[in-house]
């Protein structure tokens, strides 16, 4: 029996988990949960997986919550409850599917512990891939990616060395702009950017899969997991998801992982890796799939993408304030305060203003996340750039 910490259980990956774990009650116990305000939702999960402590980030949530009756388990709070939580609770397995920057210390906790990491949340690696790697190996924590893309190349890498790999060959879906022109982008709304032609997914990913950070952020992420430079990562633009990333290898030779669209199939496999169980989430059947097809990614048009690249180069906190930049960038969007095309502008203008440490520590690291992400709230972009 393994027992989960399952640090976002309110949000898509959260959920997902709590499905694999119905499937294999006698495999997994859920001992903590975390939300972030979602005190409804954590209360069904409550009663029906009867964890031992669970984190309520906001507060005052947390608060109100202790004075309804009836729950046997803790109830911590803020962000020193998910610190105590991964650093002090009971559980085998940490399944990081947090969003954003906050994500990072609690994963850290738990890689110090040496527990399999279970690593959804992208910016983890994305902000801190040097140090969090270092940390892994020094610990000897395993970090499994649910990422669909990270999950797909890991299983093609197993049983090849790495020394005969040519290439990272991650697919993007293109998201809902794929065809728009630029003077198009100029005028989407937020709810076309939310409509995803593939995968279902929270606000924040859907926003960055629709301006392609999404793989921006990812190929940092690979760059960091499997520990190749930013030559040997290409993107192709699949719209149709089926294959979820490819390995090239010295000799020509290409592996890809296939399935139709499903993230219960690369959490599942982080949960019981190195086997596979039986679950049959989905089944993919190859005659209903009509095409595949692939293109070249638009970096022109989709300028975030570029800019990644550009952080992965550059090192140091450039991915952080990359990562920052575009936090506060699509909050802006979503609140119908900022264009779409304003997301890269945003960016491209922390990346050039603020200063980059090189080799940076985990405080240097925090530091450049608050220093970029009051620069990008104070900035007025439509005022200083003419678009
Ligand atoms: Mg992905």
């Amino acid at each position: 029996m393994k027992r989960l910490a399952i640090f976002g259980s309110s949000g898509s990956i959260g959920l997902s988990t709590l499905e694999v774990v119905r499937k294999f009650p006698d495999l997994f116990k859920v001992e903590i949960l975390t939300v972030n305000s979602s005190t409804d939702l954590l209360e069904a999960q409550i009663r029906e997986f009867n964890p031992s402590l669970v984190v309520i980030s906001d507060s005052k949530k947390a608060k109100d919550f202790r004075k309804r009756a009836g729950y046997r388990c803790e109830v911590l709070e803020g962000d020193e409850g998910l610190i105590a939580a991964s650093g002090g609770g009971e559980y085998d397995i940490f399944v990081g599917a947090m969003v954003g920057f906050a994500g990072l210390p609690p994963t850290l906790e738990a890689i110090k512990r040496s527990k399999r990491i279970a690593l959804a949340n992208k910016e983890t690696l994305v902000v801190a891939g040097e140090l969090v790697i270092e940390l892994a190996k020094k610990h000897g924590a395993e970090i499994l990616p649910v990422d669909s893309e990270h999950s797909a190349i890991f299983q093609c890498l197993i049983g090849e060395s790495s020394n005969e790999v040519a290439k990272l060959i991650l697919t993007a879906s293109g998201g809902p702009f794929r065809n728009k022109t630029y003077e198009e982008l100029r005028a989407v709304s937020v709810a076309d950017a939310l409509r995803h032609p593939t995968w279902k997914m929270g606000n924040k990913i859907t926003i960055d899969s629709a301006s392609l950070m999404n793989k921006g952020l990812e190929i940092i992420e690979a760059h960091w997991l499997f520990g190749l430079p930013k030559e040997k990562i290409d993107v192709v633009v699949h719209p149709q998801s089926i294959i979820h990333s490819m390995v090239e290898f010295v000799d020509g030779s290409i592996k890809a992982q296939l399935s139709v669209p499903d993230m219960k199939i690369p959490i599942q496999y982080a949960l019981t890796y190195p086997s596979r169980l039986p679950a049959e989430f989905v089944k993919t059947d190859f005659p209903s799939i009509a095409n595949m097809t692939f293109h070249k990614p638009d970096m022109e048009n989709f300028r975030c993408l570029a800019l990644a690249y550009q952080a992965m180069e550059t090192g140091g906190t450039a991915p952080c304030i990359l990562n920052a930049a575009n936090e506060i960038a699509v909050a802006k969007f979503l609140n119908e305060e900022t264009g779409f095309l304003q997301i890269p502008e945003i960016i491209e203008e922390a990346l050039n203003k603020i200063q980059i440490v090189h080799k940076p520590t985990i405080d240097e690291i925090l530091n450049c996340d608050r220093v970029t992400r009051e620069f990008s709230e104070r900035l007025n972009i439509q005022e200083k750039i003419n678009v």
